[in-house]
């Protein structure tokens, strides 16, 4: 085994980072953005990777616009205010999240809207069928969920946004589409699996075990972890960590790490 040594900062950070009203961005989302395709929209590195990726495999890298992905704090206020300013406060805060709570300063966020002449920025035309439904047939298995479904507006807090896409990474996208979790709800039912009673995930020709371990109040958290395996570790941005221990790989996801 070995042991990694957990600081408080850590809790704000990684790809699973817990963002809505009740909890704000803390970390810099500036860090490792990177342009998608040949496009001056920003997103984390690993996920503009994924979504270039999963254009390509659909054929959709001109059919699929991607309409608004990393913004700086000051860009979401200017948003916020211009929306408050057009279409008033109700409709703002139903599509636009408040300024230091939108998941687009953490450039794990994407709007994907369809390529057309005139597209409409805070609410864009992303159906579920057609080259959409295509792209959210595969979304998932790239580390992609639609953030705010229909139904769960009590819950995220926001109303439903078809056109809002979120990078959690594999196999947490693949988890919260087969058991139709929020990110809010994933946050609650990994709490039932700590350290020493982890899920397991095994299907679509991947093997994962996921668990939460709690952040110590004010003080390193120290977490042990198998040898054999790799682990990814993110922040959950409200209590502690989340632990992925890989079993096994999907093939996108081992060319990348390659890459
Ligand atoms: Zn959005």
């Amino acid at each position: 085994m070995k042991k990694i040594i957990l600081g408080q900062e850590s809790i704000y950070d990684g790809n699973l980072i817990l963002v809505n009203g009740d909890h704000q961005v803390c970390a810099s989302g500036r860090e490792d953005l990177m342009p998608v395709g040949n496009r001056d929209v920003l997103l984390k590195r690993q996920a503009g990777l994924l979504l270039w990726e999963l254009l390509k495999k659909i054929d959709a890298t001109k059919s699929i616009a991607l309409v608004s992905g990393f913004r700086s704090h000051k860009e979401q206020q200017e948003i916020w205010d211009d929306s408050v300013a057009e279409s008033g406060w109700d409709f703002t805060k139903k599509f636009v999240a408040a300024p230091g709570h939108s998941e687009h300063e953490t450039g794990l966020a994407i709007d994907l809207g369809l390529e057309k002449e005139e597209i409409d920025f805070i609410c864009p035309e992303f159906p579920y069928d057609g080259i959409c439904g295509k792209f959210r047939k595969y979304a998932a298995s790239y580390g992609f969920v639609e953030r705010y479904p229909a139904g769960k507006e009590a819950v995220t807090g926001i109303g439903h946004e078809p056109w809002h896409f979120r990078y959690v990474g594999v196999p947490h996208a693949v988890i919260l589409s087969e058991e139709g979790l929020t990110l809010e709800e994933y946050m609650d039912f990994l709490h039932e699996y700590p350290y020493d009673k982890p899920y397991h995930y095994r299907g679509n020709g991947l093997e994962a075990v996921v668990f939460w371990q709690e952040a110590l109040k004010g003080e390193h958290t120290l977490v042990s972890l198998p040898e054999e395996y790799p682990c990814w570790i993110s922040g959950n941005n409200v209590d502690g960590f989340i632990i992925t221990e890989w079993r096994g790989m999907y093939g996108c996801q081992k060319e990348l790490r390659r890459a």
